[in-house]
C-alpha cells in the first residue's frame, strides 16, 4: 500500500509532487485514487478532483468507482482547464487521465511547482495493450507510480491487460464493466493469437 508523505510541515515553501496511479480496468485505481483524496480531507486540506469530460459514465460531477464510493469531481474539457481551479488548493485529483491531452504532463508539473501534491489515475494501457495518451509520460516525469492490478477472468492470477470483448476498435468506448475484461498476460496473449488451451 502506498503510504503518504507527512505533509504537516508547518514551512511555507512546502514543495509539491506527482503520484500516478495506473492499471487495467478493474484494477481498482480509481479506489485508490479516492482513498488517498479522502486522507487529505480528514487532514484538512482543500482537495479538488478533475476527469475528462469525455467519461461520462455514471454520472455527470461525480468520479464514481466501480464499488460507488464516489467524490464530486469538476469536468474539464482538457489538461489546460484544471489550472483555472488550483488557486488555493492542498491537493489536486485527476481520474481517467489517459483521456486528456498530450498537455497533461506539463499541467501536473506546473501544479506540482506550485507546492500542490498530484494524484492522477488512468489506464496505462489502451484494449490493445498501447500505452495510452499521455499517461506514459506523466509516468516518466512523477516522483511516484504505482501500479495496481485486477484479477484476470480466466485464470484468477493477476491482470494487467483490458481485454475487449467486442469488435469495435474505437479507443473511447464507455459503459465498459459489459465490454472489457482483465487478463493475465498469458491469457490475454492466448486470446490474441488464437491459441486454445
Ligand atoms: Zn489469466
Amino acid at each position: 500500500m502506498f503510504l503518504e508523505k507527512s505533509t504537516n510541515n508547518p514551512s511555507h515553501n512546502r514543495s509539491g509532487w506527482i503520484e500516478v496511479v495506473v492499471g487495467s480496468m478493474f484494477s481498482g485505481k480509481t479506489e485508490e485514487l479516492i482513498r488517498r483524496l479522502n486522507r487529505a480531507r480528514i487532514a484538512r486540506q482543500r482537495v479538488e478532483i478533475f476527469k475528462p469530460e469525455i467519461d461520462k459514465r455514471y454520472d455527470e460531477t461525480n468520479v464514481v468507482s466501480h464499488n460507488e464510493n464516489s467524490i464530486r469531481s469538476i469536468p474539464v474539457q482538457n489538461a489546460s482547464q484544471i489550472l483555472l481551479y488550483i488557486d488555493g488548493m492542498d491537493v489536486v485529483g485527476i481520474d481517467e487521465a489517459q483521456f486528456l491531452d498530450d498537455d497533461l504532463p506539463a499541467v501536473c508539473n506546473y501544479i506540482a511547482n506550485q507546492g500542490i501534491r498530484v494524484i492522477v489515475a488512468g489506464l496505462d494501457m489502451d484494449f490493445q495493450g498501447k500505452p495510452f495518451g499521455p499517461i506514459p509520460a506523466l509516468m516518466a516525469t512523477a516522483e511516484f507510480v504505482t501500479k495496481v492490478h485486477a484479477i484476470c477472468m480466466r485464470c484468477g492470477d493477476l491482470a494487467h491487460y483490458s481485454h475487449r470483448t467486442n469488435a469495435s476498435e474505437k479507443l473511447v468506448q464507455l459503459g465498459e464493466k459489459d465490454n472489457y475484461e482483465p487478463l493475465c498476460r498469458k491469457c490475454y496473449t492466448a486470446v490474441k493469437t488464437g491459441f486454445k488451451d
